[in-house]
């Protein structure tokens, strides 16, 4: 994987040279995306409808619950918080020198905090499941699972169904990874030959700046959770491997999903926690979108001369915490829904013109992270339960 990583980048760099387009190479990552979003749906629901079955008693499945929520939360908080503290520091948006091209907004309406939190409670499950409207996904499995566990042993058998369609899953999750190196490598040369250096140098400061602050993240609260969890860090970052570079590749984190889930369990998560958490976390928590809104706001008002009050910043936290929640684990999702925290302080609409050149390589980054949450929450919320296993090796 690392292998088609390296020759991803060179490629990439090299056939715009030689002449060659490297939309050719976007079929090969094309066909991996297609694999990987095959699982999915069915993989979300058979192992939450299994995970909150096997959890048994509704108090237990709430105090997952609940431990899940604090841990989305406070990562979240940080993770704007050191976006805005490292952009306030470093600012990315003084002397940047790139000509506003206001033609080019987006014109997708950011959607209302109601719609999103209005949007879980699935009218029909089957649709909700044919569009891959995770949130509503999830709210019907969970209920599910619940249902079923209370149906007593009479029932067990539907309770192995879901049990075993998870189990299968997940062998075709390690079936279709056999194809990922070449899916990276693919997914790599068309990023890296599209969005060439010519692209990118302009805005290199503010892709400096995010990296950074992602790094910061990862040391000031991922390193610590893993630490707590027991589990030694090059042990993590080694089973991660495959799924962070699933991540960074695709830049979206329901690709990843099926991976990560296989990984945090390899590495001794519970169950019932990582079956609940991982598909919960890869829609609702996303560290590194939430560290972009901030970094881009702060950014975006540098660039248009806004002075952003620290009132201002507060609210900053608060609604990119939200809409993060409600960002989709899908390329590109999260400049969208900048737009919500730009409209609420006053950020000229337009700034997302600048970033959208850029905004692939910021994604891969985000999306990582994003992924590495997850999986960080579902060791630390398995550890806080009392409920690791082993190290399978
Ligand atoms: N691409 C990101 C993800 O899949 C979402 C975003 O655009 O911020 O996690």
């Amino acid at each position: 994987m690392l292998l088609a990583l390296f020759a991803g980048c060179i490629c990439g760099l090299v056939v715009p040279h030689l002449g060659i387009d490297p939309s050719y190479f976007k079929p090969l990552g094309d066909i991996f995306i297609n694999l990987i979003k095959m699982l999915v749906v069915p993989l979300v629901f058979a192992t939450l409808v299994a995970g909150a079955a096997a959890v048994g008693d509704v108090s237990r499945l709430g105090k997952i619950a609940i431990k899940s929520l604090i841990y989305y939360t406070v990562t979240t908080v940080f993770a704007v918080s050191i976006g805005l503290i490292v952009a306030n520091i470093l600012q990315p948006g003084s002397g940047v020198e790139i000509s506003q091209n206001a033609s080019n907004t987006i014109s997708v309406a950011p959607p209302s905090l109601l719609s999103v939190f209005m949007g879980i409670i699935p009218t029909n499950p089957v649709k909700s499941m044919t569009d891959g409207n995770m949130l509503q996904i999830i709210f019907f499995a969970v209920f599910l699972g619940v249902a079923i566990s209370s149906l007593g042993s009479k029932h067990n058998h539907i309770h192995q169904f879901f049990d075993s369609l998870a189990e299968a899953m997940l062998k075709l999750t390690s079936m279709v990874m056999m194809y990922a190196p070449i899916g990276v490598f693919g997914l790599l040369t068309y990023t890296v030959g599209t969005y060439g250096a010519e692209v990118l140098l302009p805005l290199l400061k503010l892709i400096m700046v995010m990296f950074v602050a992602c790094i910061i993240h990862i040391c000031i609260i991922y390193l610590p959770c893993i630490k707590y969890s027991g589990v030694p860090l090059k042990k993590f970052f080694k089973e991660l491997t495959s799924t962070i570079l699933v991540a960074f590749s695709s830049a979206s984190s329901a690709a990843a999903l099926s991976s990560n889930l296989q990984s945090v369990q390899r590495l001794g998560a519970s169950r019932p926690v990582s079956s609940f958490l991982i598909p919960l976390g890869n829609t609702i928590n996303m560290d590194g979108t939430a560290i972009y809104m901030g970094v881009c706001s702060i950014f975006a008002a540098t660039f248009f001369g806004i002075d952003l009050t620290f009132d201002k910043q507060i609210l900053i936290v608060i609604i990119a915490m939200l809409a993060s929640v409600g960002t989709m684990g899908v390329p590109g999702a999260g400049v969208i829904m900048i737009s919500m925290v730009f409209t609420q302080v006053g950020i000229p609409l337009e700034a997302i013109a600048l970033i959208a050149g850029i905004d692939r390589v910021l994604d891969m980054m985000r999306t990582t992270l994003n992924v590495l949450g997850d999986a960080t929450g579902a060791l630390t919320v398995s550890k806080a339960e009392n409920d690791m296993h082993p190290i399978q090796e």
